[in-house]
């Protein structure tokens, strides 16, 4: 086995990193007992000289070790192949009937800075820090054994990259793989472009939260607010709602949509509409003093981008949730459902649910909690590693 050079860490620190969380910080490490590459695997000890494991080392990076492993390995084509595999294997046993999912969540899967989403039998590879992408060639390889995909496409085009000194990479790294690709969800027909849309193509960790919102929509005026390729919208309209509006900003997003109802057999009862979901729903509520916004909506969904992408600027997140909840409670109708998601992992639900409290408080209206949600199981959250667990959403029925 090769020998590491190994950084030891401050006082304190150890139990944190005993404790699964995989960071270690600059400020938590005392010396470098032996002098390391950027990239490398390090052996990571506490100030006494007890091993905590070994981690991919990034002197450019704030986390300057990710941790992988709490005894010696080697880092081959079998350590990612057996990594690979044991993530699967989660994924077979909570979401056995998916068919695109994301196999390797980083470090909810022990693998940070790895990410990797299959859609049907195309995969995309995200490396997030230098360590792993070092070592793309034999997590290509591994996946190659596991999947035998037709294609392997790398989506590298992330911001977080450059924390780590990685440029944007994107392209194709193994077979071959041509426009948009088609999908199947929870049994409806999705296309996806991996080469350039959102995320690596989907916002995989909703395809739970589809079916379990779409419960609410049969029989229902259904409005998806910052609708995407119209995830929820379509799963209401096949649930039975009687109409579905979809809005989403972009206007790649509404034509994507806007076919996938089609393929779809949905068009008839879903569209989708091109406007700031803002802009929309203050025009919708906008009425003269003394006059009333009249309801008329049975399930509305709202399912934003993170307003917040630090801690700084969370208080102006949380106007922002204020409004949209506002807005959207003014159209819902008595007995509809609000069914309302929030990304931001600066966001906890308690904080989000005092946001959609001080709407309802402001409207006059009163709130019953039906359902409570997460993020899909193919984004595990690891409680020991808080980032993990992002997206928390609840559903709303409306008392009066
Ligand atoms: N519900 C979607 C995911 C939403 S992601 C799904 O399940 O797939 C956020 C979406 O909001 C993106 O498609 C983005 O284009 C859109 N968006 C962001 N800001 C917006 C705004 N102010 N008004 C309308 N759409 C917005």
């Amino acid at each position: 086995m090769k020998v590491l050079s190994t950084v030891i860490v401050r006082p304190g620190e150890a139990d944190r990193i005993l404790s699964g969380h995989p960071w270690v910080y600059h400020g938590s490490i005392q010396r470098l007992a032996t002098p390391a590459n950027d990239g490398d695997l390090v052996q990571v000890k506490d100030h006494r000289q007890r091993l905590l494991g070994a981690g991919f080392y990034n002197s450019k990076s704030k986390i300057n070790v990710r941790m992988l492993t709490h005894d010696r390995v080697e880092l081959d084509t079998q350590f990612f192949e057996e990594r690979i595999r044991a993530a699967l294997a989660v994924r077979q046993r909570y979401m056995p009937t998916a068919t695109s999912f994301r196999v390797v969540n980083a470090e909810s899967d022990l693998l940070s800075g790895l990410i990797v989403d299959k859609y049907e039998d195309v995969l995309v590879v995200q490396t997030s820090a230098l360590g792993m992408d070092l070592r793309k060639d034999m997590i290509v390889t591994a996946l190659q054994k596991i999947f035998k995909p037709r294609a392997i496409i790398e989506r590298n085009d992330i911001a977080s990259r450059k924390f780590e000194g990685l440029p944007e990479a994107n392209g194709l790294l193994a077979g071959a793989h041509e426009g948009p690709l088609p999908i199947s969800l929870n049994g409806l027909k999705f296309t996806v472009n991996l080469v350039a849309g959102h995320k690596t193509g989907l916002y995989l960790d909703q395809q739970m939260n589809y079916e379990l919102v779409a419960r609410f929509a049969k029989g229902a005026q259904v409005l998806d607010c910052f609708s995407f390729l119209g995830g929820f919208a379509l799963h209401a309209a096949r649930a039975g709602a009687a109409s579905v509006v979809g809005i989403d900003q972009s206007a790649d997003a509404i034509a994507a949509a806007t076919a996938i109802a089609a393929s779809n057999g949905l068009t008839d009862r879903c569209t989708f509409e091109q406007a700031n979901v803002f802009d929309w729903l203050k025009a919708k509520t906008a009425v003269a003093p003394h006059e009333k916004v009249i309801p008329r909506y049975d399930l509305i969904i709202l399912d934003p981008p993170s307003f917040t992408r630090n801690r700084a600027s969370v208080p102006d997140a949380m106007r922002g949730y204020k409004e949209i909840h506002l807005r959207a409670l003014k159209l819902l109708r008595p007995g509809g459902v609000l069914a309302t998601f929030c990304c931001s992992h600066h966001v906890d639900a308690v904080l989000f649910e005092a946001a959609i409290m001080d709407a309802a408080k402001d409207t006059h209206r009163l709130l019953r909690r039906v359902a409570s949600y997460n993020q899909s199981p193919d984004h595990p959250i690891l409680p020991a590693i808080p980032e993990t667990g992002y997206l928390k959403g609840f559903a709303y029925e409306l008392v009066r």
